[in-house]
């Protein structure tokens, strides 16, 4: 048996309380990585790390929000103080609260911009630094179908995060090549997950729900993240779409 590029790597994950988060941080520690877990329902982040530490895996967690730039920056640098080093961020907060434009939903606008596109950057700058120095490094964005197609009536602005997770991971990817940093984007389907429940009209949650009973399992999403992870230094993977089998959008 060949030996695991996966054990021992210190992987930082934002939005661990939940869904494809919280799924990553477990497959990713079975699989022997140090993980480092951050949101804002520090009870559920306590909890995960309770049970990934009771199988013998490696966990500590911290209450983030990626809308202050100072919580990420703590949780990075918790990891690097704890373990002396960051290998992978999983830059995966996110929320996708449903609308038309018409309804002015300003205020949901703003904070899908603050986490999903914010968020995700904050995590960059954090990680980008320790990254470079090291040598070594790789940056593993979560972005959403709805990131080559516009989910539009309702997610236009979702979406609009969405394109620009896209181009931030590109743009990183060109940047950084030459500090051995490895970009990967997964673009997500329709996943059994509480993101579809983020929406403020109980009429857009109902079609939401029935939109997403094909719905695949978060787990899915975790292994293919595992999968990039697992990859020698040399091989980046860049993209990923996984979507159910029975889903056209
Ligand atoms: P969940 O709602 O289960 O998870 C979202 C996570 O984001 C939670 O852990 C939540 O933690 C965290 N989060 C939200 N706001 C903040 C914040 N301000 N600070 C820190 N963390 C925050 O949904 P998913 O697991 O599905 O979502 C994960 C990612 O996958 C998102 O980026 C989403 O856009 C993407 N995605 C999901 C798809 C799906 O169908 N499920 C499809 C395509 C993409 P807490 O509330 O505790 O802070």
């Amino acid at each position: 048996m060949g030996t695991s590029n996966t054990a021992d790597k210190v992987v930082v994950i934002t939005g661990a309380s939940s869904g494809i988060g919280e799924s990553t941080a477990r497959l990713l520690a079975r699989n022997g990585a140090r993980v480092v877990l951050g949101a804002r329902r520090k009870d559920r982040i306590d909890a995960l790390v309770k049970d990934i530490t009771a199988l013998g895996g490696s966990a500590v967690g911290f209450k983030t929000d990626v809308m202050k730039r100072g919580d990420v920056e703590a949780l990075v640098k918790g990891a690097n103080d704890k373990h002396g080093r960051v290998d992978v961020i999983v830059n995966n907060s996110g929320l996708m609260p449903i609308a038309p434009m018409a309804a002015l939903k300003v205020e949901e606008w703003d904070r899908m911009i603050d986490v999903n596109i914010k968020g995700l950057l904050y995590g960059v700058a954090a990680v980008l630094p320790i990254m470079q120095k090291q040598r070594q490094g790789h940056i593993i964005n979560i972005a959403s179908v709805a990131g080559f197609k516009v989910f539009a009536p309702g997610g236009t602005v979702y979406s609009a995060t969405k394109f620009a997770v896209r181009a931030v991971t590109e743009g990183l990817r060109m940047e950084h090549k030459a500090d051995n940093i490895r970009c990967t984007m997964i673009s997500p389907g329709a996943v059994a997950t509480e993101l579809p429940e983020g929406s403020s009209e109980e009429g857009t949650r109902k079609n939401l729900r029935d939109f997403y009973k094909m719905a695949i399992p978060a787990d899915s999403i975790a292994r293919a993240i595992a999968y990039a992870i697992e990859q020698p230094s040399e091989v980046e993977i860049d993209e990923v779409v996984i979507r159910p089998t029975a889903q056209d959008f």
